[in-house]
């Protein structure tokens, strides 16, 4: 028996154009999953979906669609089951940070004269919702809309990915903190819920990686070298180094296949020992 039982399921990937979620896509291809890849980059979509089907020889469909909004996530999910049929997988990944929604200090100096302005009361309220928005509601409104297949099969997997945020806030990044805890919440809720259908729900909590949403705050643009915050990065993670989308893939693995078959509602870190580390 393949207990992984992964070949010929469908899966839809959120964010799936962006830097960890085509690596995701790319693992499930290679396990004879039909992957749909699910951007609001409609060019980078494609070519995702185009680049697997080359390498893996297995079905796989860009998709332009906004994470925010039902109606286009329906009218994706009427193009994903008329191609592909039913779904069996929802990896919900896009999400990311702004600088809108970043303070520009770590902590507030209490002072007279502080410029508040850098602080918490700087935080603009609109770059608040959407970071909030698209990291919280574009796990729930894709879940809405998706998981409607796996419930009516009585099987099926969501996987949600959270970040290392979610267990300890990060300083400067209020809203992607609060969003990814409630990301996790939200995991274990809908495990709860759909425990008796069949579905399970669960969450990767990547470390820290390198990628386009998080380069403004560790790379210095004018060096190249890590920034301080970088560097903090490197001294709190054990093994003193960055993770590589790769080093999700295992995760994903087992969590979607039958592996796992008996495990929904965790949140499940892949960090070097981040979370596990005190600092002392
Ligand atoms: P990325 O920017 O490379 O990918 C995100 C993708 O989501 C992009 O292709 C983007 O076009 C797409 N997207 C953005 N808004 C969308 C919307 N409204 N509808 C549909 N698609 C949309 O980022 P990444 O670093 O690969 O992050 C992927 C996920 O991993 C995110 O949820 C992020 O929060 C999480 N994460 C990242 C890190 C890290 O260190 N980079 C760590 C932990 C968790």
């Amino acid at each position: 028996m393949n207990e992984l039982n992964l070949k010929d399921k469908v899966a839809v990937i959120t964010g799936g154009a962006g830097i960890i979620c085509s690596t995701l896509a790319r693992s499930l291809a290679a396990q004879g999953v039909k992957t749909v890849i699910l951007d609001l980059n409609r060019d980078a979509a494609h070519d995702v979906a185009k680049n697997i089907e080359k390498e893996f020889h297995v079905q796989s469909l860009g998709i332009s669609a906004n994470v925010l909004g039902k109606v286009s996530l329906e009218e994706a999910k009427r193009e994903v089951n008329s191609k592909f049929g039913t779904i069996d997988i929802l990896v919900n990944g896009a999400g990311g940070n702004s600088p809108s929604a970043t303070t520009k200090v770590e902590k507030m100096l209490g002072t007279e004269d502080e410029n508040l302005e850098e602080t918490f009361f700087g935080l603009q309220i609109e770059g608040f919702d959407k970071v909030f928005d698209l990291n919280f509601k574009g796990t729930l409104i894709p879940s809405m809309v998706f998981a409607t297949d796996l419930v009516r099969k009585k099987s099926g997997v969501i996987i949600n990915i959270s970040s290392m945020n979610s267990y300890r806030p990060l300083t400067k990044i209020a809203a992607y903190s609060a969003s990814k805890a409630a990301v996790n919440n939200f995991t274990q809720w809908l495990a709860v819920h759909f425990s008796k259908t069949g579905v399970r729900v669960n969450a990767i909590a990547p470390g820290f990686l390198l990628t386009n949403q998080n380069r403004f705050l560790l790379i210095d643009e004018n060096t190249g070298e890590l920034t301080a915050r970088g560097k903090k990065i490197i001294n709190g993670t054990p093994m003193e180094r960055y993770c590589v989308p790769e080093e999700l893939t295992g995760t994903l693995i087992y969590l979607v296949s039958d592996l796992s078959k008996f495990v929904t509602g965790v949140v499940i870190p892949v960090d070097g020992g981040f979370s596990a580390y005190s600092g002392v």
